[in-house]
């Protein structure tokens, strides 16, 4: 009955629901406390105090019509230019509200910037590994998706096998930096060299390439380490930002796309854009959380605790013998599975409650990734079941 379009996405889904109620089955067992469930990316630091005040405040102060009314498919021109001018001072760029289009998350941004741009067969290239659904977002609209490789050594993306894989068909890449799931922040030597390459190879093909910056984890960076604003680097970017980990929002889904002014058609991309969000069903992003977001727009989430999770995870599983890169944004860490079948290192760690995903599951085998968006308990209980786990490997 369903599309044949559909059935891989139906299968695949299979097995992230089975990781789901494997969550559930060990908790109802052996209870909430001794599972030690690393495998979702979804925010344990309540959302600030700001969102709540800023509900009440616009609940009861604004007319029910304009809070919960539509507005241009663009969303409310004072919120795009109270976003806008925040972005403005705190990266230098001259946005306004028109270079601003409200979505529903990240997921439905990317959505509606590739609706916008992508023909069919045209390519759109992604760094392994991966956020798996950039793949489903892509072949929506008859896209092809092209992987570059990832280099284990450092997880910054592999330019030289970018260079080779660019070709007249390329009509976007996706990045995302703070990265998902490695942790990795994209250094400002990276961008330049990823910037300069995209800039040759238009030259070189007369064509335009889309730089989308996927960044839903922007504000989570540690150690002081600077994201680098990507559309001050290559004039074709469009930036992806979403509410969903920076204000613990998830659920509300917002976010925002940014269409600069010096992107190549900008006019005409931001107002097909408009028209997509629209005929995706979006319509426009929820009302009252586009005003929240406004409010709140300088507010900040704990990144305080984040940052102690990160810490004593990644210290607790190199002592364990496990190897890992250091994270210095978002809320993961990506592990080398002691055996090359990483599937068959997940299974071992059920054994001690220990749920993490296999890093096939973001199109990187060999890898897994442990979310440390939990409670901080969660983590120091979790460490003598790492070692007993070490221990079956002999690490
Ligand atoms: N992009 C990446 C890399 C993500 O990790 C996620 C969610 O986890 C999304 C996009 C989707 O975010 P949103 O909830 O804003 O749609």
């Amino acid at each position: 009955m369903i599309s044949e379009k559909m059935k891989p996405y139906v299968k695949n889904n299979s097995a992230i629901r089975m990781m789901f109620e494997e969550g559930n089955r060990l908790r109802a067992k052996y209870g909430t406390d001794k599972v030690f469930d690393f495998s979702l990316g979804n925010p344990s630091v309540p959302a600030p105090d700001c969102v709540r005040e800023a509900i009440i405040e616009l609940v009861n102060e604004t007319d029910s019509t304009v809070l919960h009314g539509y507005m241009s498919n663009a969303g409310f021109e004072d919120v795009r230019q109270t976003i806008a001018e925040s972005l403005n001072k705190r990266f230098d760029t001259k946005f306004s509200a028109k270079n601003l289009i409200m979505t529903v998350g990240a997921a439905s941004g990317l959505n509606v910037i590739l609706k916008t741009i992508l023909n069919p067969g045209e390519e759109v290239i992604v760094f392994a590994p991966y956020f798996l659904e950039y793949g489903a977002y892509v072949r929506n609209y008859d896209g092809v998706l092209v992987e570059i490789s990832p280099d284990t050594a450092t997880f910054q993306p592999n330019l030289a096998e970018f260079e080779k894989k660019i070709t007249p068909k390329t009509k976007a890449v996706i990045v995302n930096t703070p990265h998902n799931p490695t942790g990795v922040v994209y250094s400002e030597e990276t961008i330049r060299k990823l910037s300069a390459i995209l800039e040759a190879k238009q030259k070189e093909f007369g064509t335009v390439i889309y730089l989308i910056s996927d960044e839903p984890y922007r504000e989570l960076a540690y150690d002081g380490v600077e994201v680098p604003y990507l559309t001050k680097y290559y004039d074709n970017t469009v930036v992806g930002y979403s509410y969903s980990k920076s204000l613990s929002l998830p659920g509300e889904r917002i976010g925002y796309l940014v269409i600069p002014d010096e992107a190549d058609g900008s006019e005409e991309l931001i107002s097909a854009a408009t028209i997509a969000n629209r005929t995706l069903g979006c319509v426009n992003a929820p009302s009252l959380i586009q005003k929240v977001v406004a409010k709140c727009v300088d507010a900040k989430t704990d990144l305080a605790a984040y940052d102690k999770n990160r810490q004593a995870l990644y210290n607790g599983l190199k002592e364990c013998g496990f190897e890992c890169i250091k994270p210095q944004g978002a809320f993961y860490l990506f592990v080398k599975s002691p055996v090359a079948d990483e599937k068959a290192f997940c299974e071992a760690g059920k054994k001690y409650n220990i749920l993490m995903v296999p890093g096939s599951s973001f199109a990187c085998p060999g890898y897994v990734r442990l979310a440390y968006c939990v409670s901080y308990e969660t983590i120091v209980n979790s460490l003598p079941e790492f070692k007993k786990l070490a221990a079956e490997y002999g690490l």
